[in-house]
């Protein structure tokens, strides 16, 4: 099938979809999903690092910041992702796994990883789960007898706190999320933990760092993410939002703690000139590039190759302290 700008239309006889905008920004191999109403979704981009599939938009948590609301209702789309996969290029090197949350469609996740497996040898696999369905010990297993070679799920956990955890996650699940990842290094599976920084979890990060090392000494990495402000973060913005540069202290004291520690810690999604010297290189360029924005005052910015930037929903609510670095 050709997609096609408006004014190519005439000279084709192909089944064709016509009057696309922005189509210099597609690229040959790129995979793209034609809707109902004429619009195009960009599903898979050959140049990016960050593609994923969405295993389903249902999830079993209502986070108060989650940036894509789960669904009550859908069909399975196991079919798709599997029809979706077989146009990836072979040699794609990192393939992520999203959702809502992936487990909730039980072995198919499996049928997943296994097509994965065998169809793209190189790749790696990033799975995003809350980590409660791995609180059963047969599900975690079955996951790692999949045996992937390079397979990391990582697993946000909001608090050291339970009730904490519970009341931003809208669940009951702290406890089942624990035995999940104690199931998961039973099974000696590569674990990440992500703690989301918001106005609710900033203050106590420096206790978080000490719980992590304390219970979960066995993780591979720790990121620290600034906050999408997009979904259901936008809806419930006030409760949410404080400025990133206004929790330096507490980050900065959670990631050296973790850092002098010898275990693996990043931060994503913020911007190199707000975070103290002293943990700037524990910042990653971690924003997925088709929502990855610079502002204007970033031109010039002589740290702009190397900095996150931001969410292209961050245009408009970002850091009062965003400034460009000239050395
Ligand atoms: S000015 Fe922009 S590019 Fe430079 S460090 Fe800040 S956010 Fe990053």
């Amino acid at each position: 099938m050709a997609v096609l700008t408006d004014t190519e239309v005439q000279n084709t006889n192909q089944l064709t979809v016509a009057n696309i905008q922005q189509l210099s920004e597609l690229n040959e191999g790129d995979v793209v999903l034609i809707n109902p109403d004429g619009s195009i979704s960009v599903l898979y981009e050959i140049q990016s690092l960050h593609n994923a599939i969405m295993a389903t938009e249902r999830c079993n948590h209502r986070c108060i910041m989650c940036p894509q609301p789960p669904i009550l209702q859908e069909k399975d789309k196991t079919d798709f992702n599997l029809k979706l996969l077989s146009l990836f290029d072979k040699n794609t090197k990192g393939i992520g796994i999203t959702g809502g949350e992936p487990t909730l469609i039980g072995d198919n996740l499996l049928v997943l990883i296994e097509y994965i497996k065998k169809h793209f040898p190189t790749s790696s696999i990033s799975l995003l789960s809350n980590g409660v369905k791995f609180a059963d010990y047969k599900y975690a297993q079955k996951l790692a007898l999949t045996m992937h070679r390079d397979l990391q799920i990582d697993i946000p956990i909001f608090s050291d706190i339970d009730t904490e955890h519970n009341r931003i996650v809208g669940a009951n699940t702290f406890y089942k999320t624990i035995y999940g990842l104690y199931n998961l290094a039973k099974f000696r599976q590569k674990i990440g933990l992500r703690i989301v920084v918001h106005k609710q979890t900033y203050k106590r990060l420096p206790q978080m760092a000490e719980f992590i090392y304390r219970n979960f000494p066995f993780v591979f990495h720790v990121a620290f993410m600034q906050m999408e402000t997009t979904g259901l973060a936008e809806q419930n913005i006030d409760e949410l939002w404080i400025d990133p540069y206004d929790y330096n202290n507490e980050l900065e004291e959670a990631v050296l703690n973790l850092a002098r520690r010898n275990m693996n810690v990043s931060i994503y999604n913020s911007q190199l000139c707000i975070l103290p010297e002293s943990i700037r290189n524990y910042a990653k360029q971690s924003i997925s590039d088709w929502k990855n924005i610079y502002l204007a005052e970033c031109d010039g910015c002589e740290l702009k190759w190397e900095c996150a930037g931001f969410f292209a929903s961050a245009e408009n609510r970002h850091s009062n302290k965003i400034q460009r670095i000239t050395i």
